[in-house]
């Protein structure tokens, strides 16, 4: 990817392409994409080879695991586990706090992309998806990424009425995390079609618009610590807006704010919204160095 020659844009790369990024000089680095790909695939390894020659190193699934013997849970889960059957085990409340206070320092959502596997097949289905957009074979199709509170809101509904975990049933993360531990079941076919809807209908659609559990990542990520970092080299082209599924959370890199920004003496705010999932697509391909990673706790440590 050169994104100093060309605009970086979905449109405009290669897949294989995005997996590299290029200083000024010419010199070729591995993006955050590739760095992401090889966190995701490792951990998933890691589950993989724990159970199927017991290294008992990263043990479970993406639900509810435990790395070297500490319990670690996903808060979704826990909030069904709990409003299911009005219990909740020490372990998971040991499990549950610890993957909540370890987000609140990486970014609520970065598990979307830094962990969650389904993450990395949705940006192979973006890419063919934003093909068929491009080639006028089908149309882009956005809704209100707000409708993934009311799922949030049912899925919970669901848990509570029914005493069962009504979500993990359609939960592609799930269905997925233990087809990699574990092997094969007919649930992947379920996956298929979610990844199909996101080729064929709407870009990302079940990370934008329905996973509960993103969702739930986003409610910790609103408070957290490791933030993208915008200044003010940006000379708003919106190749970070194209690249990003999640672009409502760029909206400061917009020229609009250029004035109140001048009149308040601002150079550098943080993309604060609750959606971000720190993937770093919008630092790989800012072609003005006008986006990075920043600590805001940074001045405390
Ligand atoms: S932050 Fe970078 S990629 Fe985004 S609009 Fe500004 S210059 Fe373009
Ligand atoms: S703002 Fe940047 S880091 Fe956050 S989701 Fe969008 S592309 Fe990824």
């Amino acid at each position: 990817m050169d994104k100093w020659n060309t605009r970086a844009t979905i449109k405009n790369t290669s897949f294989l392409s995005t997996f590299f990024d290029k200083t000024k000089e010419g010199k070729s680095f591995f993006s955050y994409r590739m760095k992401r790909w090889i966190v995701v695939i490792s951990i998933h390894l890691l589950f993989f080879l724990s159970f199927a020659i017991d290294i008992q190193t990263l043990e479970g699934t993406l639900n509810g695991s435990r790395i070297l013997g500490f319990h670690l849970i996903d808060p979704f889960t826990t909030i069904q586990v709990f409003l299911a059957t009005y219990h909740l085990p020490i372990n998971v409340i040991i499990g549950t706090s610890t993957i909540i206070i370890f987000y609140l320092f990486v970014g609520g959502k970065s598990y979307c992309s830094w962990v969650c596997p389904y993450g990395i097949i949705s940006e192979i289905g973006e890419k063919l998806h934003n093909t068929l957009v491009t080639k006028k074979i089908i149309k882009e199709r956005k809704f209100d990424h707000r409708v993934r509170h009311i799922f949030w809101f049912m899925f919970i509904i669901m848990a509570f009425t029914s005493g069962y975990l009504v979500f993990e049933t359609f939960n592609v993360v799930g269905i997925l995390s233990r087809f990699i531990a574990y092997g094969w079941s007919l649930a992947l076919g379920w996956v298929l079609i979610v990844f199909l809807l996101e080729v064929f209908f709407s870009r990302r659609a079940w990370c934008t618009y329905l996973c509960p559990i993103g969702t739930t990542y986003g409610y910790i990520g609103k408070v957290s610590a490791l933030r993208v970092q915008w200044n003010d080299n940006c000379d708003h082209c919106m190749v970070c807006h194209d690249v990003c599924f999640e672009n409502q959370v760029l909206d400061l890199t917009k020229a609009k704010y250029d004035k109140q920004r001048e009149e308040k003496g601002i150079k550098t705010q943080y993309v604060t919204g609750a959606d971000c999932t720190l993937c770093g697509r919008c630092i790989d391909v800012c072609h003005a160095d006008a986006l990075k990673f920043d600590f805001r706790l940074k001045g405390l440590v």
